[in-house]
This record gives C-alpha cells, structure tokens and sequence, in this order.
C-alpha cells in the first residue's frame, strides 16, 4: 500500500487497527482489546522496549527485510492513551526502488537539479514543509552522483532517516556530545567531495553549511520553508550575511507532491483503489539559482519588495492540471497537495 504509518489505536470495546497512505486515514481492521494488547507487547518486545512500562511513552526501532521492499526500518512509539496503550509505527523504506527521475512531473526540473549537482563546491539547499517529499529528492541525488559523479559523500544527520551502505552516514547525538560541528570537524580528515548536512534548523548548523562550502565542498541541505523566496528570509534570521549568500548559494530546490490523477475511478480513491495503483503522487519543484538567484538576492539588498516573476510552484502546479496529470483542485486545498500533516 506504500503506507507511511500503521497504528494500534484502543477504543472503549475494540482497538482500530488503522494505515496511513498518502496522508489518509483508512480503518483496516478493528480487534478485541485483549488481541491488541498482545500485538502492542508483542512489537514493544521486538523494538526493545519495557513491555511492563504501560504508563510512560517509549520509543524504539526495528529493522526488517520484505522481499518485494527490501530493507525497512520500522519506528515505533507507544503512548498511553484513556482506554489503554497506543502503538504507532512508522514505515521508513531504506531501499528506494524510485530513481530520481520517476519523482518529478515535468523531467526537464530534476535534470536541471541535477546539473546544480554536477558544480564541485557551493550551497545547494532544499526547501518544503515537513512530508513534501524532499528527503527522498535528497537520498536520490545523493545515490545519483555517487553513481554517475563517483562522489565521496559524508553525511552528517539527526537522526538518520534512510540508512545506505554506500555513503557514509554520521548521527548527530547531542545528549551524547556528538554535535554538528564535532561531526563536521571530523569528517573533513575522510576528505569528501559532499556534504550533506540533514537539516538547517538555527543559527549553528546555518553558520556550518557556510562554512563547510567555503572549504571546497558542495553541500547539501534542506530547511523549513514555504518557497524559494521564503528560504533565502530564513537563512537571514539565522544570522547569515547577504554577502556570505552571494558567495556559497548555488541554488534553492522548493517542492511539493501532487496527487496523480487516478486511472481507475478519476477521484477520490478508495482503498481498493489505492492498492491498484503504484504512482499516486509526485513532485513540482521550483529552482531559484543562477542569474535570477543574483538579482533576488540583489532585491534583497536594496530592500526591494517586488522580485523579478520566476516560474513558481504555483505555475507547475496550473500546467500539471492543465495537461490532466493532476485533479482540478486549487492550490493547497486538502488532498490536493498532500504536505499537511494530519
Ligand atoms: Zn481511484
């Protein structure tokens, strides 16, 4: 079902056993109470948890191998809820089947992401709200220029959310000590070619991104934004100079993930349906680089308001829906772009 989720969920008579597939809810199955709290025990047991704690959420993680699927990490947490403990688990596929080129609508846009890929130092960042997809873009760049460009590539993330044998993945643990600047000082003795550093999220990890390019690396990042535009502000609050920018930023990536249109019923999907069909969405990206990135940056500057018109995923999304790939909804309207979390 390439479900993102599953939970156990206790109710007054029976538990709900529920997945989470392209943002959607579906009910797959209800079970009496005393079967889920088996199941719960069961997987808290696989995880390592304490199967006696019922009154404290614990966390853990388990690693398992489908033949169709390949390697999966499973997430789990547990949270006590008023008729008894719930059980989420998520699904984090380690081995993307789906190259880079399969994610994107319109190819020319990943081709051209994949050029800004090809420069041997500088910042190239990426920028959506959390589920937009971007993670998946990064790893497939990533997997690709390792193949195409034999890259060396180190990465430094918190916590590792795709675990692959070819690259070189340090966790950042900072309870532990092990900060993104301990992680970044001592990956520069394995001499990379990229960095990708997991994620910019306050003024210490935007100041390393900086500095890391400026050493003869290209590296690679994704941030919290709404757009292109709205990521350049970002990294402002987080204390970067314009002219810091002007010398390392090769680009912005801003995407979203569209519903395809479906072939079998051409709306909303039931779960029948939804298990019929293998593509049901993908991504529209936005680039900010070269020249136009200069003369926004240069907007900036001179505290200008209005940016010279670039196309925009507000652009992508009306030619997806003009060309029928995607339904006839407006931008942003739920299920339309599946980016809210529910
Ligand atoms: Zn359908």
């Amino acid at each position: 079902m390439q479900a993102s989720d599953i939970h156990v969920i206790p109710k007054r008579r029976f538990a709900a056993i529920q997945a989470r597939v392209d943002q959607r809810l579906f009910t797959l199955e209800e079970m009496p109470l005393k079967q889920s709290e088996r199941l719960i025990s069961h997987f808290k047991y696989l995880a390592g948890m304490d199967i006696g704690e019922r009154r404290r959420p614990q966390n853990g993680s388990i690693h398992h191998y489908l033949p169709i699927n390949g390697n999966i990490h499973l997430r789990l947490s547990t949270l006590p809820s008023a008729y008894n403990e719930a059980l989420a688990i998520r699904f984090l596929p380690q081995d993307d089947l789906n190259t880079y080129t399969n994610l994107s609508i319109f190819p020319g846009s990943i081709k051209n992401i994949f050029k800004l890929l090809s420069k041997p130092q500088g910042l190239l960042l990426f920028a959506g709200p959390t589920g937009s997809g971007k993670t998946t873009l990064l790893y497939s760049l990533l997997k690709e220029s390792q193949h195409q460009l034999k890259r060396q590539i180190i990465t430094l993330e918190d916590p590792i959310e795709k675990r692959m044998d070819s690259l070189l993945q340090i966790e950042i643990n900072e309870p532990a000590g092990v900060t993104y600047l301990d992680g970044f000082k001592s990956i520069l003795r394995h001499d990379p070619d990229v960095i990708m550093i997991g994620e910019i999220r306050d003024d210490a990890t935007a100041h390393l991104a900086i500095r890391a390019s400026l050493t003869g690396h290209l590296v690679l990042s994704t941030l919290h934004a709404k757009d292109t535009i709205g990521c350049l502000f970002r990294l402002l609050e987080f204390g970067l100079k314009l002219e810091d920018l002007k010398q390392t930023l090769l680009g912005i990536v801003s995407q979203r993930l569209c519903e395809i249109e479906c072939p079998y019923c051409g709306s909303d999907c039931s779960l029948y349906c939804i298990l019929r069909r293998k593509n049901r969405r993908m991504g529209i990206y936005e680039t900010l680089q070269g020249e136009l990135l200069k003369e926004t940056m240069a907007s900036i500057e001179k505290r200008e308001s209005n940016f010279k018109r670039f196309p925009q995923l507000d652009d992508y999304h009306i030619r997806a829906m003009a060309m029928g790939y995607t339904p006839l909804r407006p931008f942003g309207v739920k299920k339309a772009i599946g980016y809210e979390k529910a």
